[in-house]
């Protein structure tokens, strides 16, 4: 429905999903069957199925893709990081940003036209269902003016149980498919927060694409305001060429015609669903979906001039010809991107079956016993990186006179999990020195993990033969 409003007009439009007058503008853009669509039909549904399945297979026992955030694990093709892996989720972040930078330097916005998620489902499953029940864009129109009628309480119906499907697969990444199917199959009063859960989610998605759809790409995502950051002259675009366009001006015979090439019948602008013309230059809405090359290609065949008047090229080559991706920026990137991908897998293979801390008792530092020795309290908290459960042995490695008393000994843990125990080292006061006993710990599970670990005991500062202070 075309929204309508009383407020003064902008002299201009300002967005181009906005009216003069600050209403909507809503989008029923003209859908474009080109060569360029037909690689993105199949290139988004090869999407669709992998987002699908990704945290419905499993490999090594786990899905593919499992973002635990209340747990802070998360679990990529069967590695899973757990919190005390922040160096190695810092080198995968920065490679991915890093990644990003390059990708977006060289191919300009690629990701957002062929792979988003966002266009995906809109242009090749929302956008096709709406022209299946309501028809196309004229009709689409009509029905705008008109006010909704039943079609269109169809489409909306039809838009919500697509909404659940996609909110169950978008939730599987973060829940894990095994959960979200206990939830599904049992009663909403048995799980009333997982229900809501998956209803809140199923409402974003439906108000997301039944509602708000290219705002997305065009107010809310980050990634479109960075692109004028991210790409430069020599980047992949989206882009008219003005030299051989102009001055537009409506079709006459081939041999009579002594104008630029554009018709000017703005099929490009009807085709586009963000509202944009193309012919305007660069714009930061545009996303490259291609729809405006598909649209003007057909032009172009039908009145026997080339194809490419809007086509992929770069900045630079439309004003002097030259086509080179090449450049200072693409090659640091790309040193990067190794420098980044090589540390992060070189610090996965590092990566040890198991995580050791060792941490100081809660309270007093030190306790002197009644027969003289000093006692302190460790804690120590064991991860378990392996996929089976382990039982971990604490023993004191060496040192005279020392004595481990630990009440959970061997700490058993289960796999993926991580469990903290406390115990207790003894020691005579002449083990200290400046109020301070090196000792060592050995930690293994006699399959996969085995570490010993230094730490320093505290005791009293000794003096003389004497002490100098005493147990709290
Ligand atoms: S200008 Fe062309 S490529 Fe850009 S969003 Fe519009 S139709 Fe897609
Ligand atoms: S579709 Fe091609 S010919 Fe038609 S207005 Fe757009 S650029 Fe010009």
């Amino acid at each position: 429905m075309v929204a309508t409003s009383n407020a003064p007009e902008a002299e201009e439009r300002v967005l181009s999903t906005l009216n003069r007058d600050g209403s909507r503008r809503v989008m029923r853009p003209k859908l474009s069957k080109g060569h360029y669509y037909r690689r993105r039909f199949v290139t988004a549904w090869a999407l669709i199925a992998t987002f699908t399945l990704i945290p419905i297979l499993k490999l090594n026992g786990k899905p593919l893709m499992l973002l635990d955030v209340p747990k802070r694990e998360f679990t990529f093709f069967g590695a899973t990081f757990l919190p005390t892996d922040t160096f190695l989720l810092m080198l995968l972040l920065f490679s991915i940003f890093i990644g990003i930078f390059l990708i977006t330097a060289v191919l300009g916005r690629v990701w957002c036209g062929w792979a988003c998620p966002q266009t995906v489902y809109m242009e090749f499953v929302y956008r096709p269902l709406e022209i299946l029940i309501e028809g196309g864009r004229k009709r689409q129109l009509e029905l705008d003016a008109q006010g909704p009628d039943g079609r269109r309480i169809l489409k909306y119906a039809v838009f919500l149980a697509v909404s659940a499907f996609l909110a169950n697969t978008f939730l599987a990444y973060f829940v894990g498919w095994d959960r979200l199917l206990t939830w599904m199959s049992g009663s909403p009063a048995a799980h009333p927060g997982a229900f809501l859960l998956m209803a809140g989610t199923t409402a974003l998605m439906f108000f997301d694409f039944a509602y708000f759809r290219e705002q997305t790409c065009i107010v809310a995502c980050p990634y479109g305001r960075f692109q004028s950051v991210l790409l430069d002259r020599r980047s992949l675009i989206v882009g008219y060429d003005a030299g051989r366009g102009e001055p537009k001006a409506p079709w006459r015979k081939k041999e009579e015609r002594a104008a630029g090439d554009c018709i000017d019948c703005k099929l490009c602008v009807s085709a586009c669903p963000t509202g944009i013309d193309i012919r305007d230059g660069l714009q930061m809405e545009c996303i490259h979906c291609t729809q405006c090359i598909d649209a003007c290609d057909e032009v172009m065949d039908r009145i026997g001039l080339d194809r490419g008047l809007v086509r992929y090229t770069s900045q630079a080559e439309l004003a002097d010809g030259k086509r080179s991706f090449l450049r200072p920026r693409v090659v640091i990137y790309s040193a990067i991107l190794v420098v980044m991908l090589g540390a992060f897998a070189f610090s996965l293979a590092g990566k040890s079956a198991a995580d050791v801390t060792l941490l100081r008792g809660l309270g007093a530092p030190f306790t002197i016993l009644p027969d003289g020795r000093v006692s302190n309290q460790i804690r120590i908290k064991i991860a378990n990186r392996s996929e089976e459960e382990r039982s971990y042995l604490i023993e004191l490695a060496g040192g005279s006179g020392l004595e481990l008393i630990a009440p959970e000994n061997p700490l058993t843990v289960a796999p993926g999990e991580t469990e903290m125990t406390a115990a207790f080292i003894t020691a005579p006061p002449s083990a200290f020195s400046d109020g301070e006993a090196p000792v060592a710990l050995t930690i293994g599970n006699g399959i996969d993990f085995t570490k010993v670990l230094d730490y320093r005991i505290l005791g009293p500062a000794a003096r003389g033969n004497g002490f100098e202070g005493s147990g709290p």
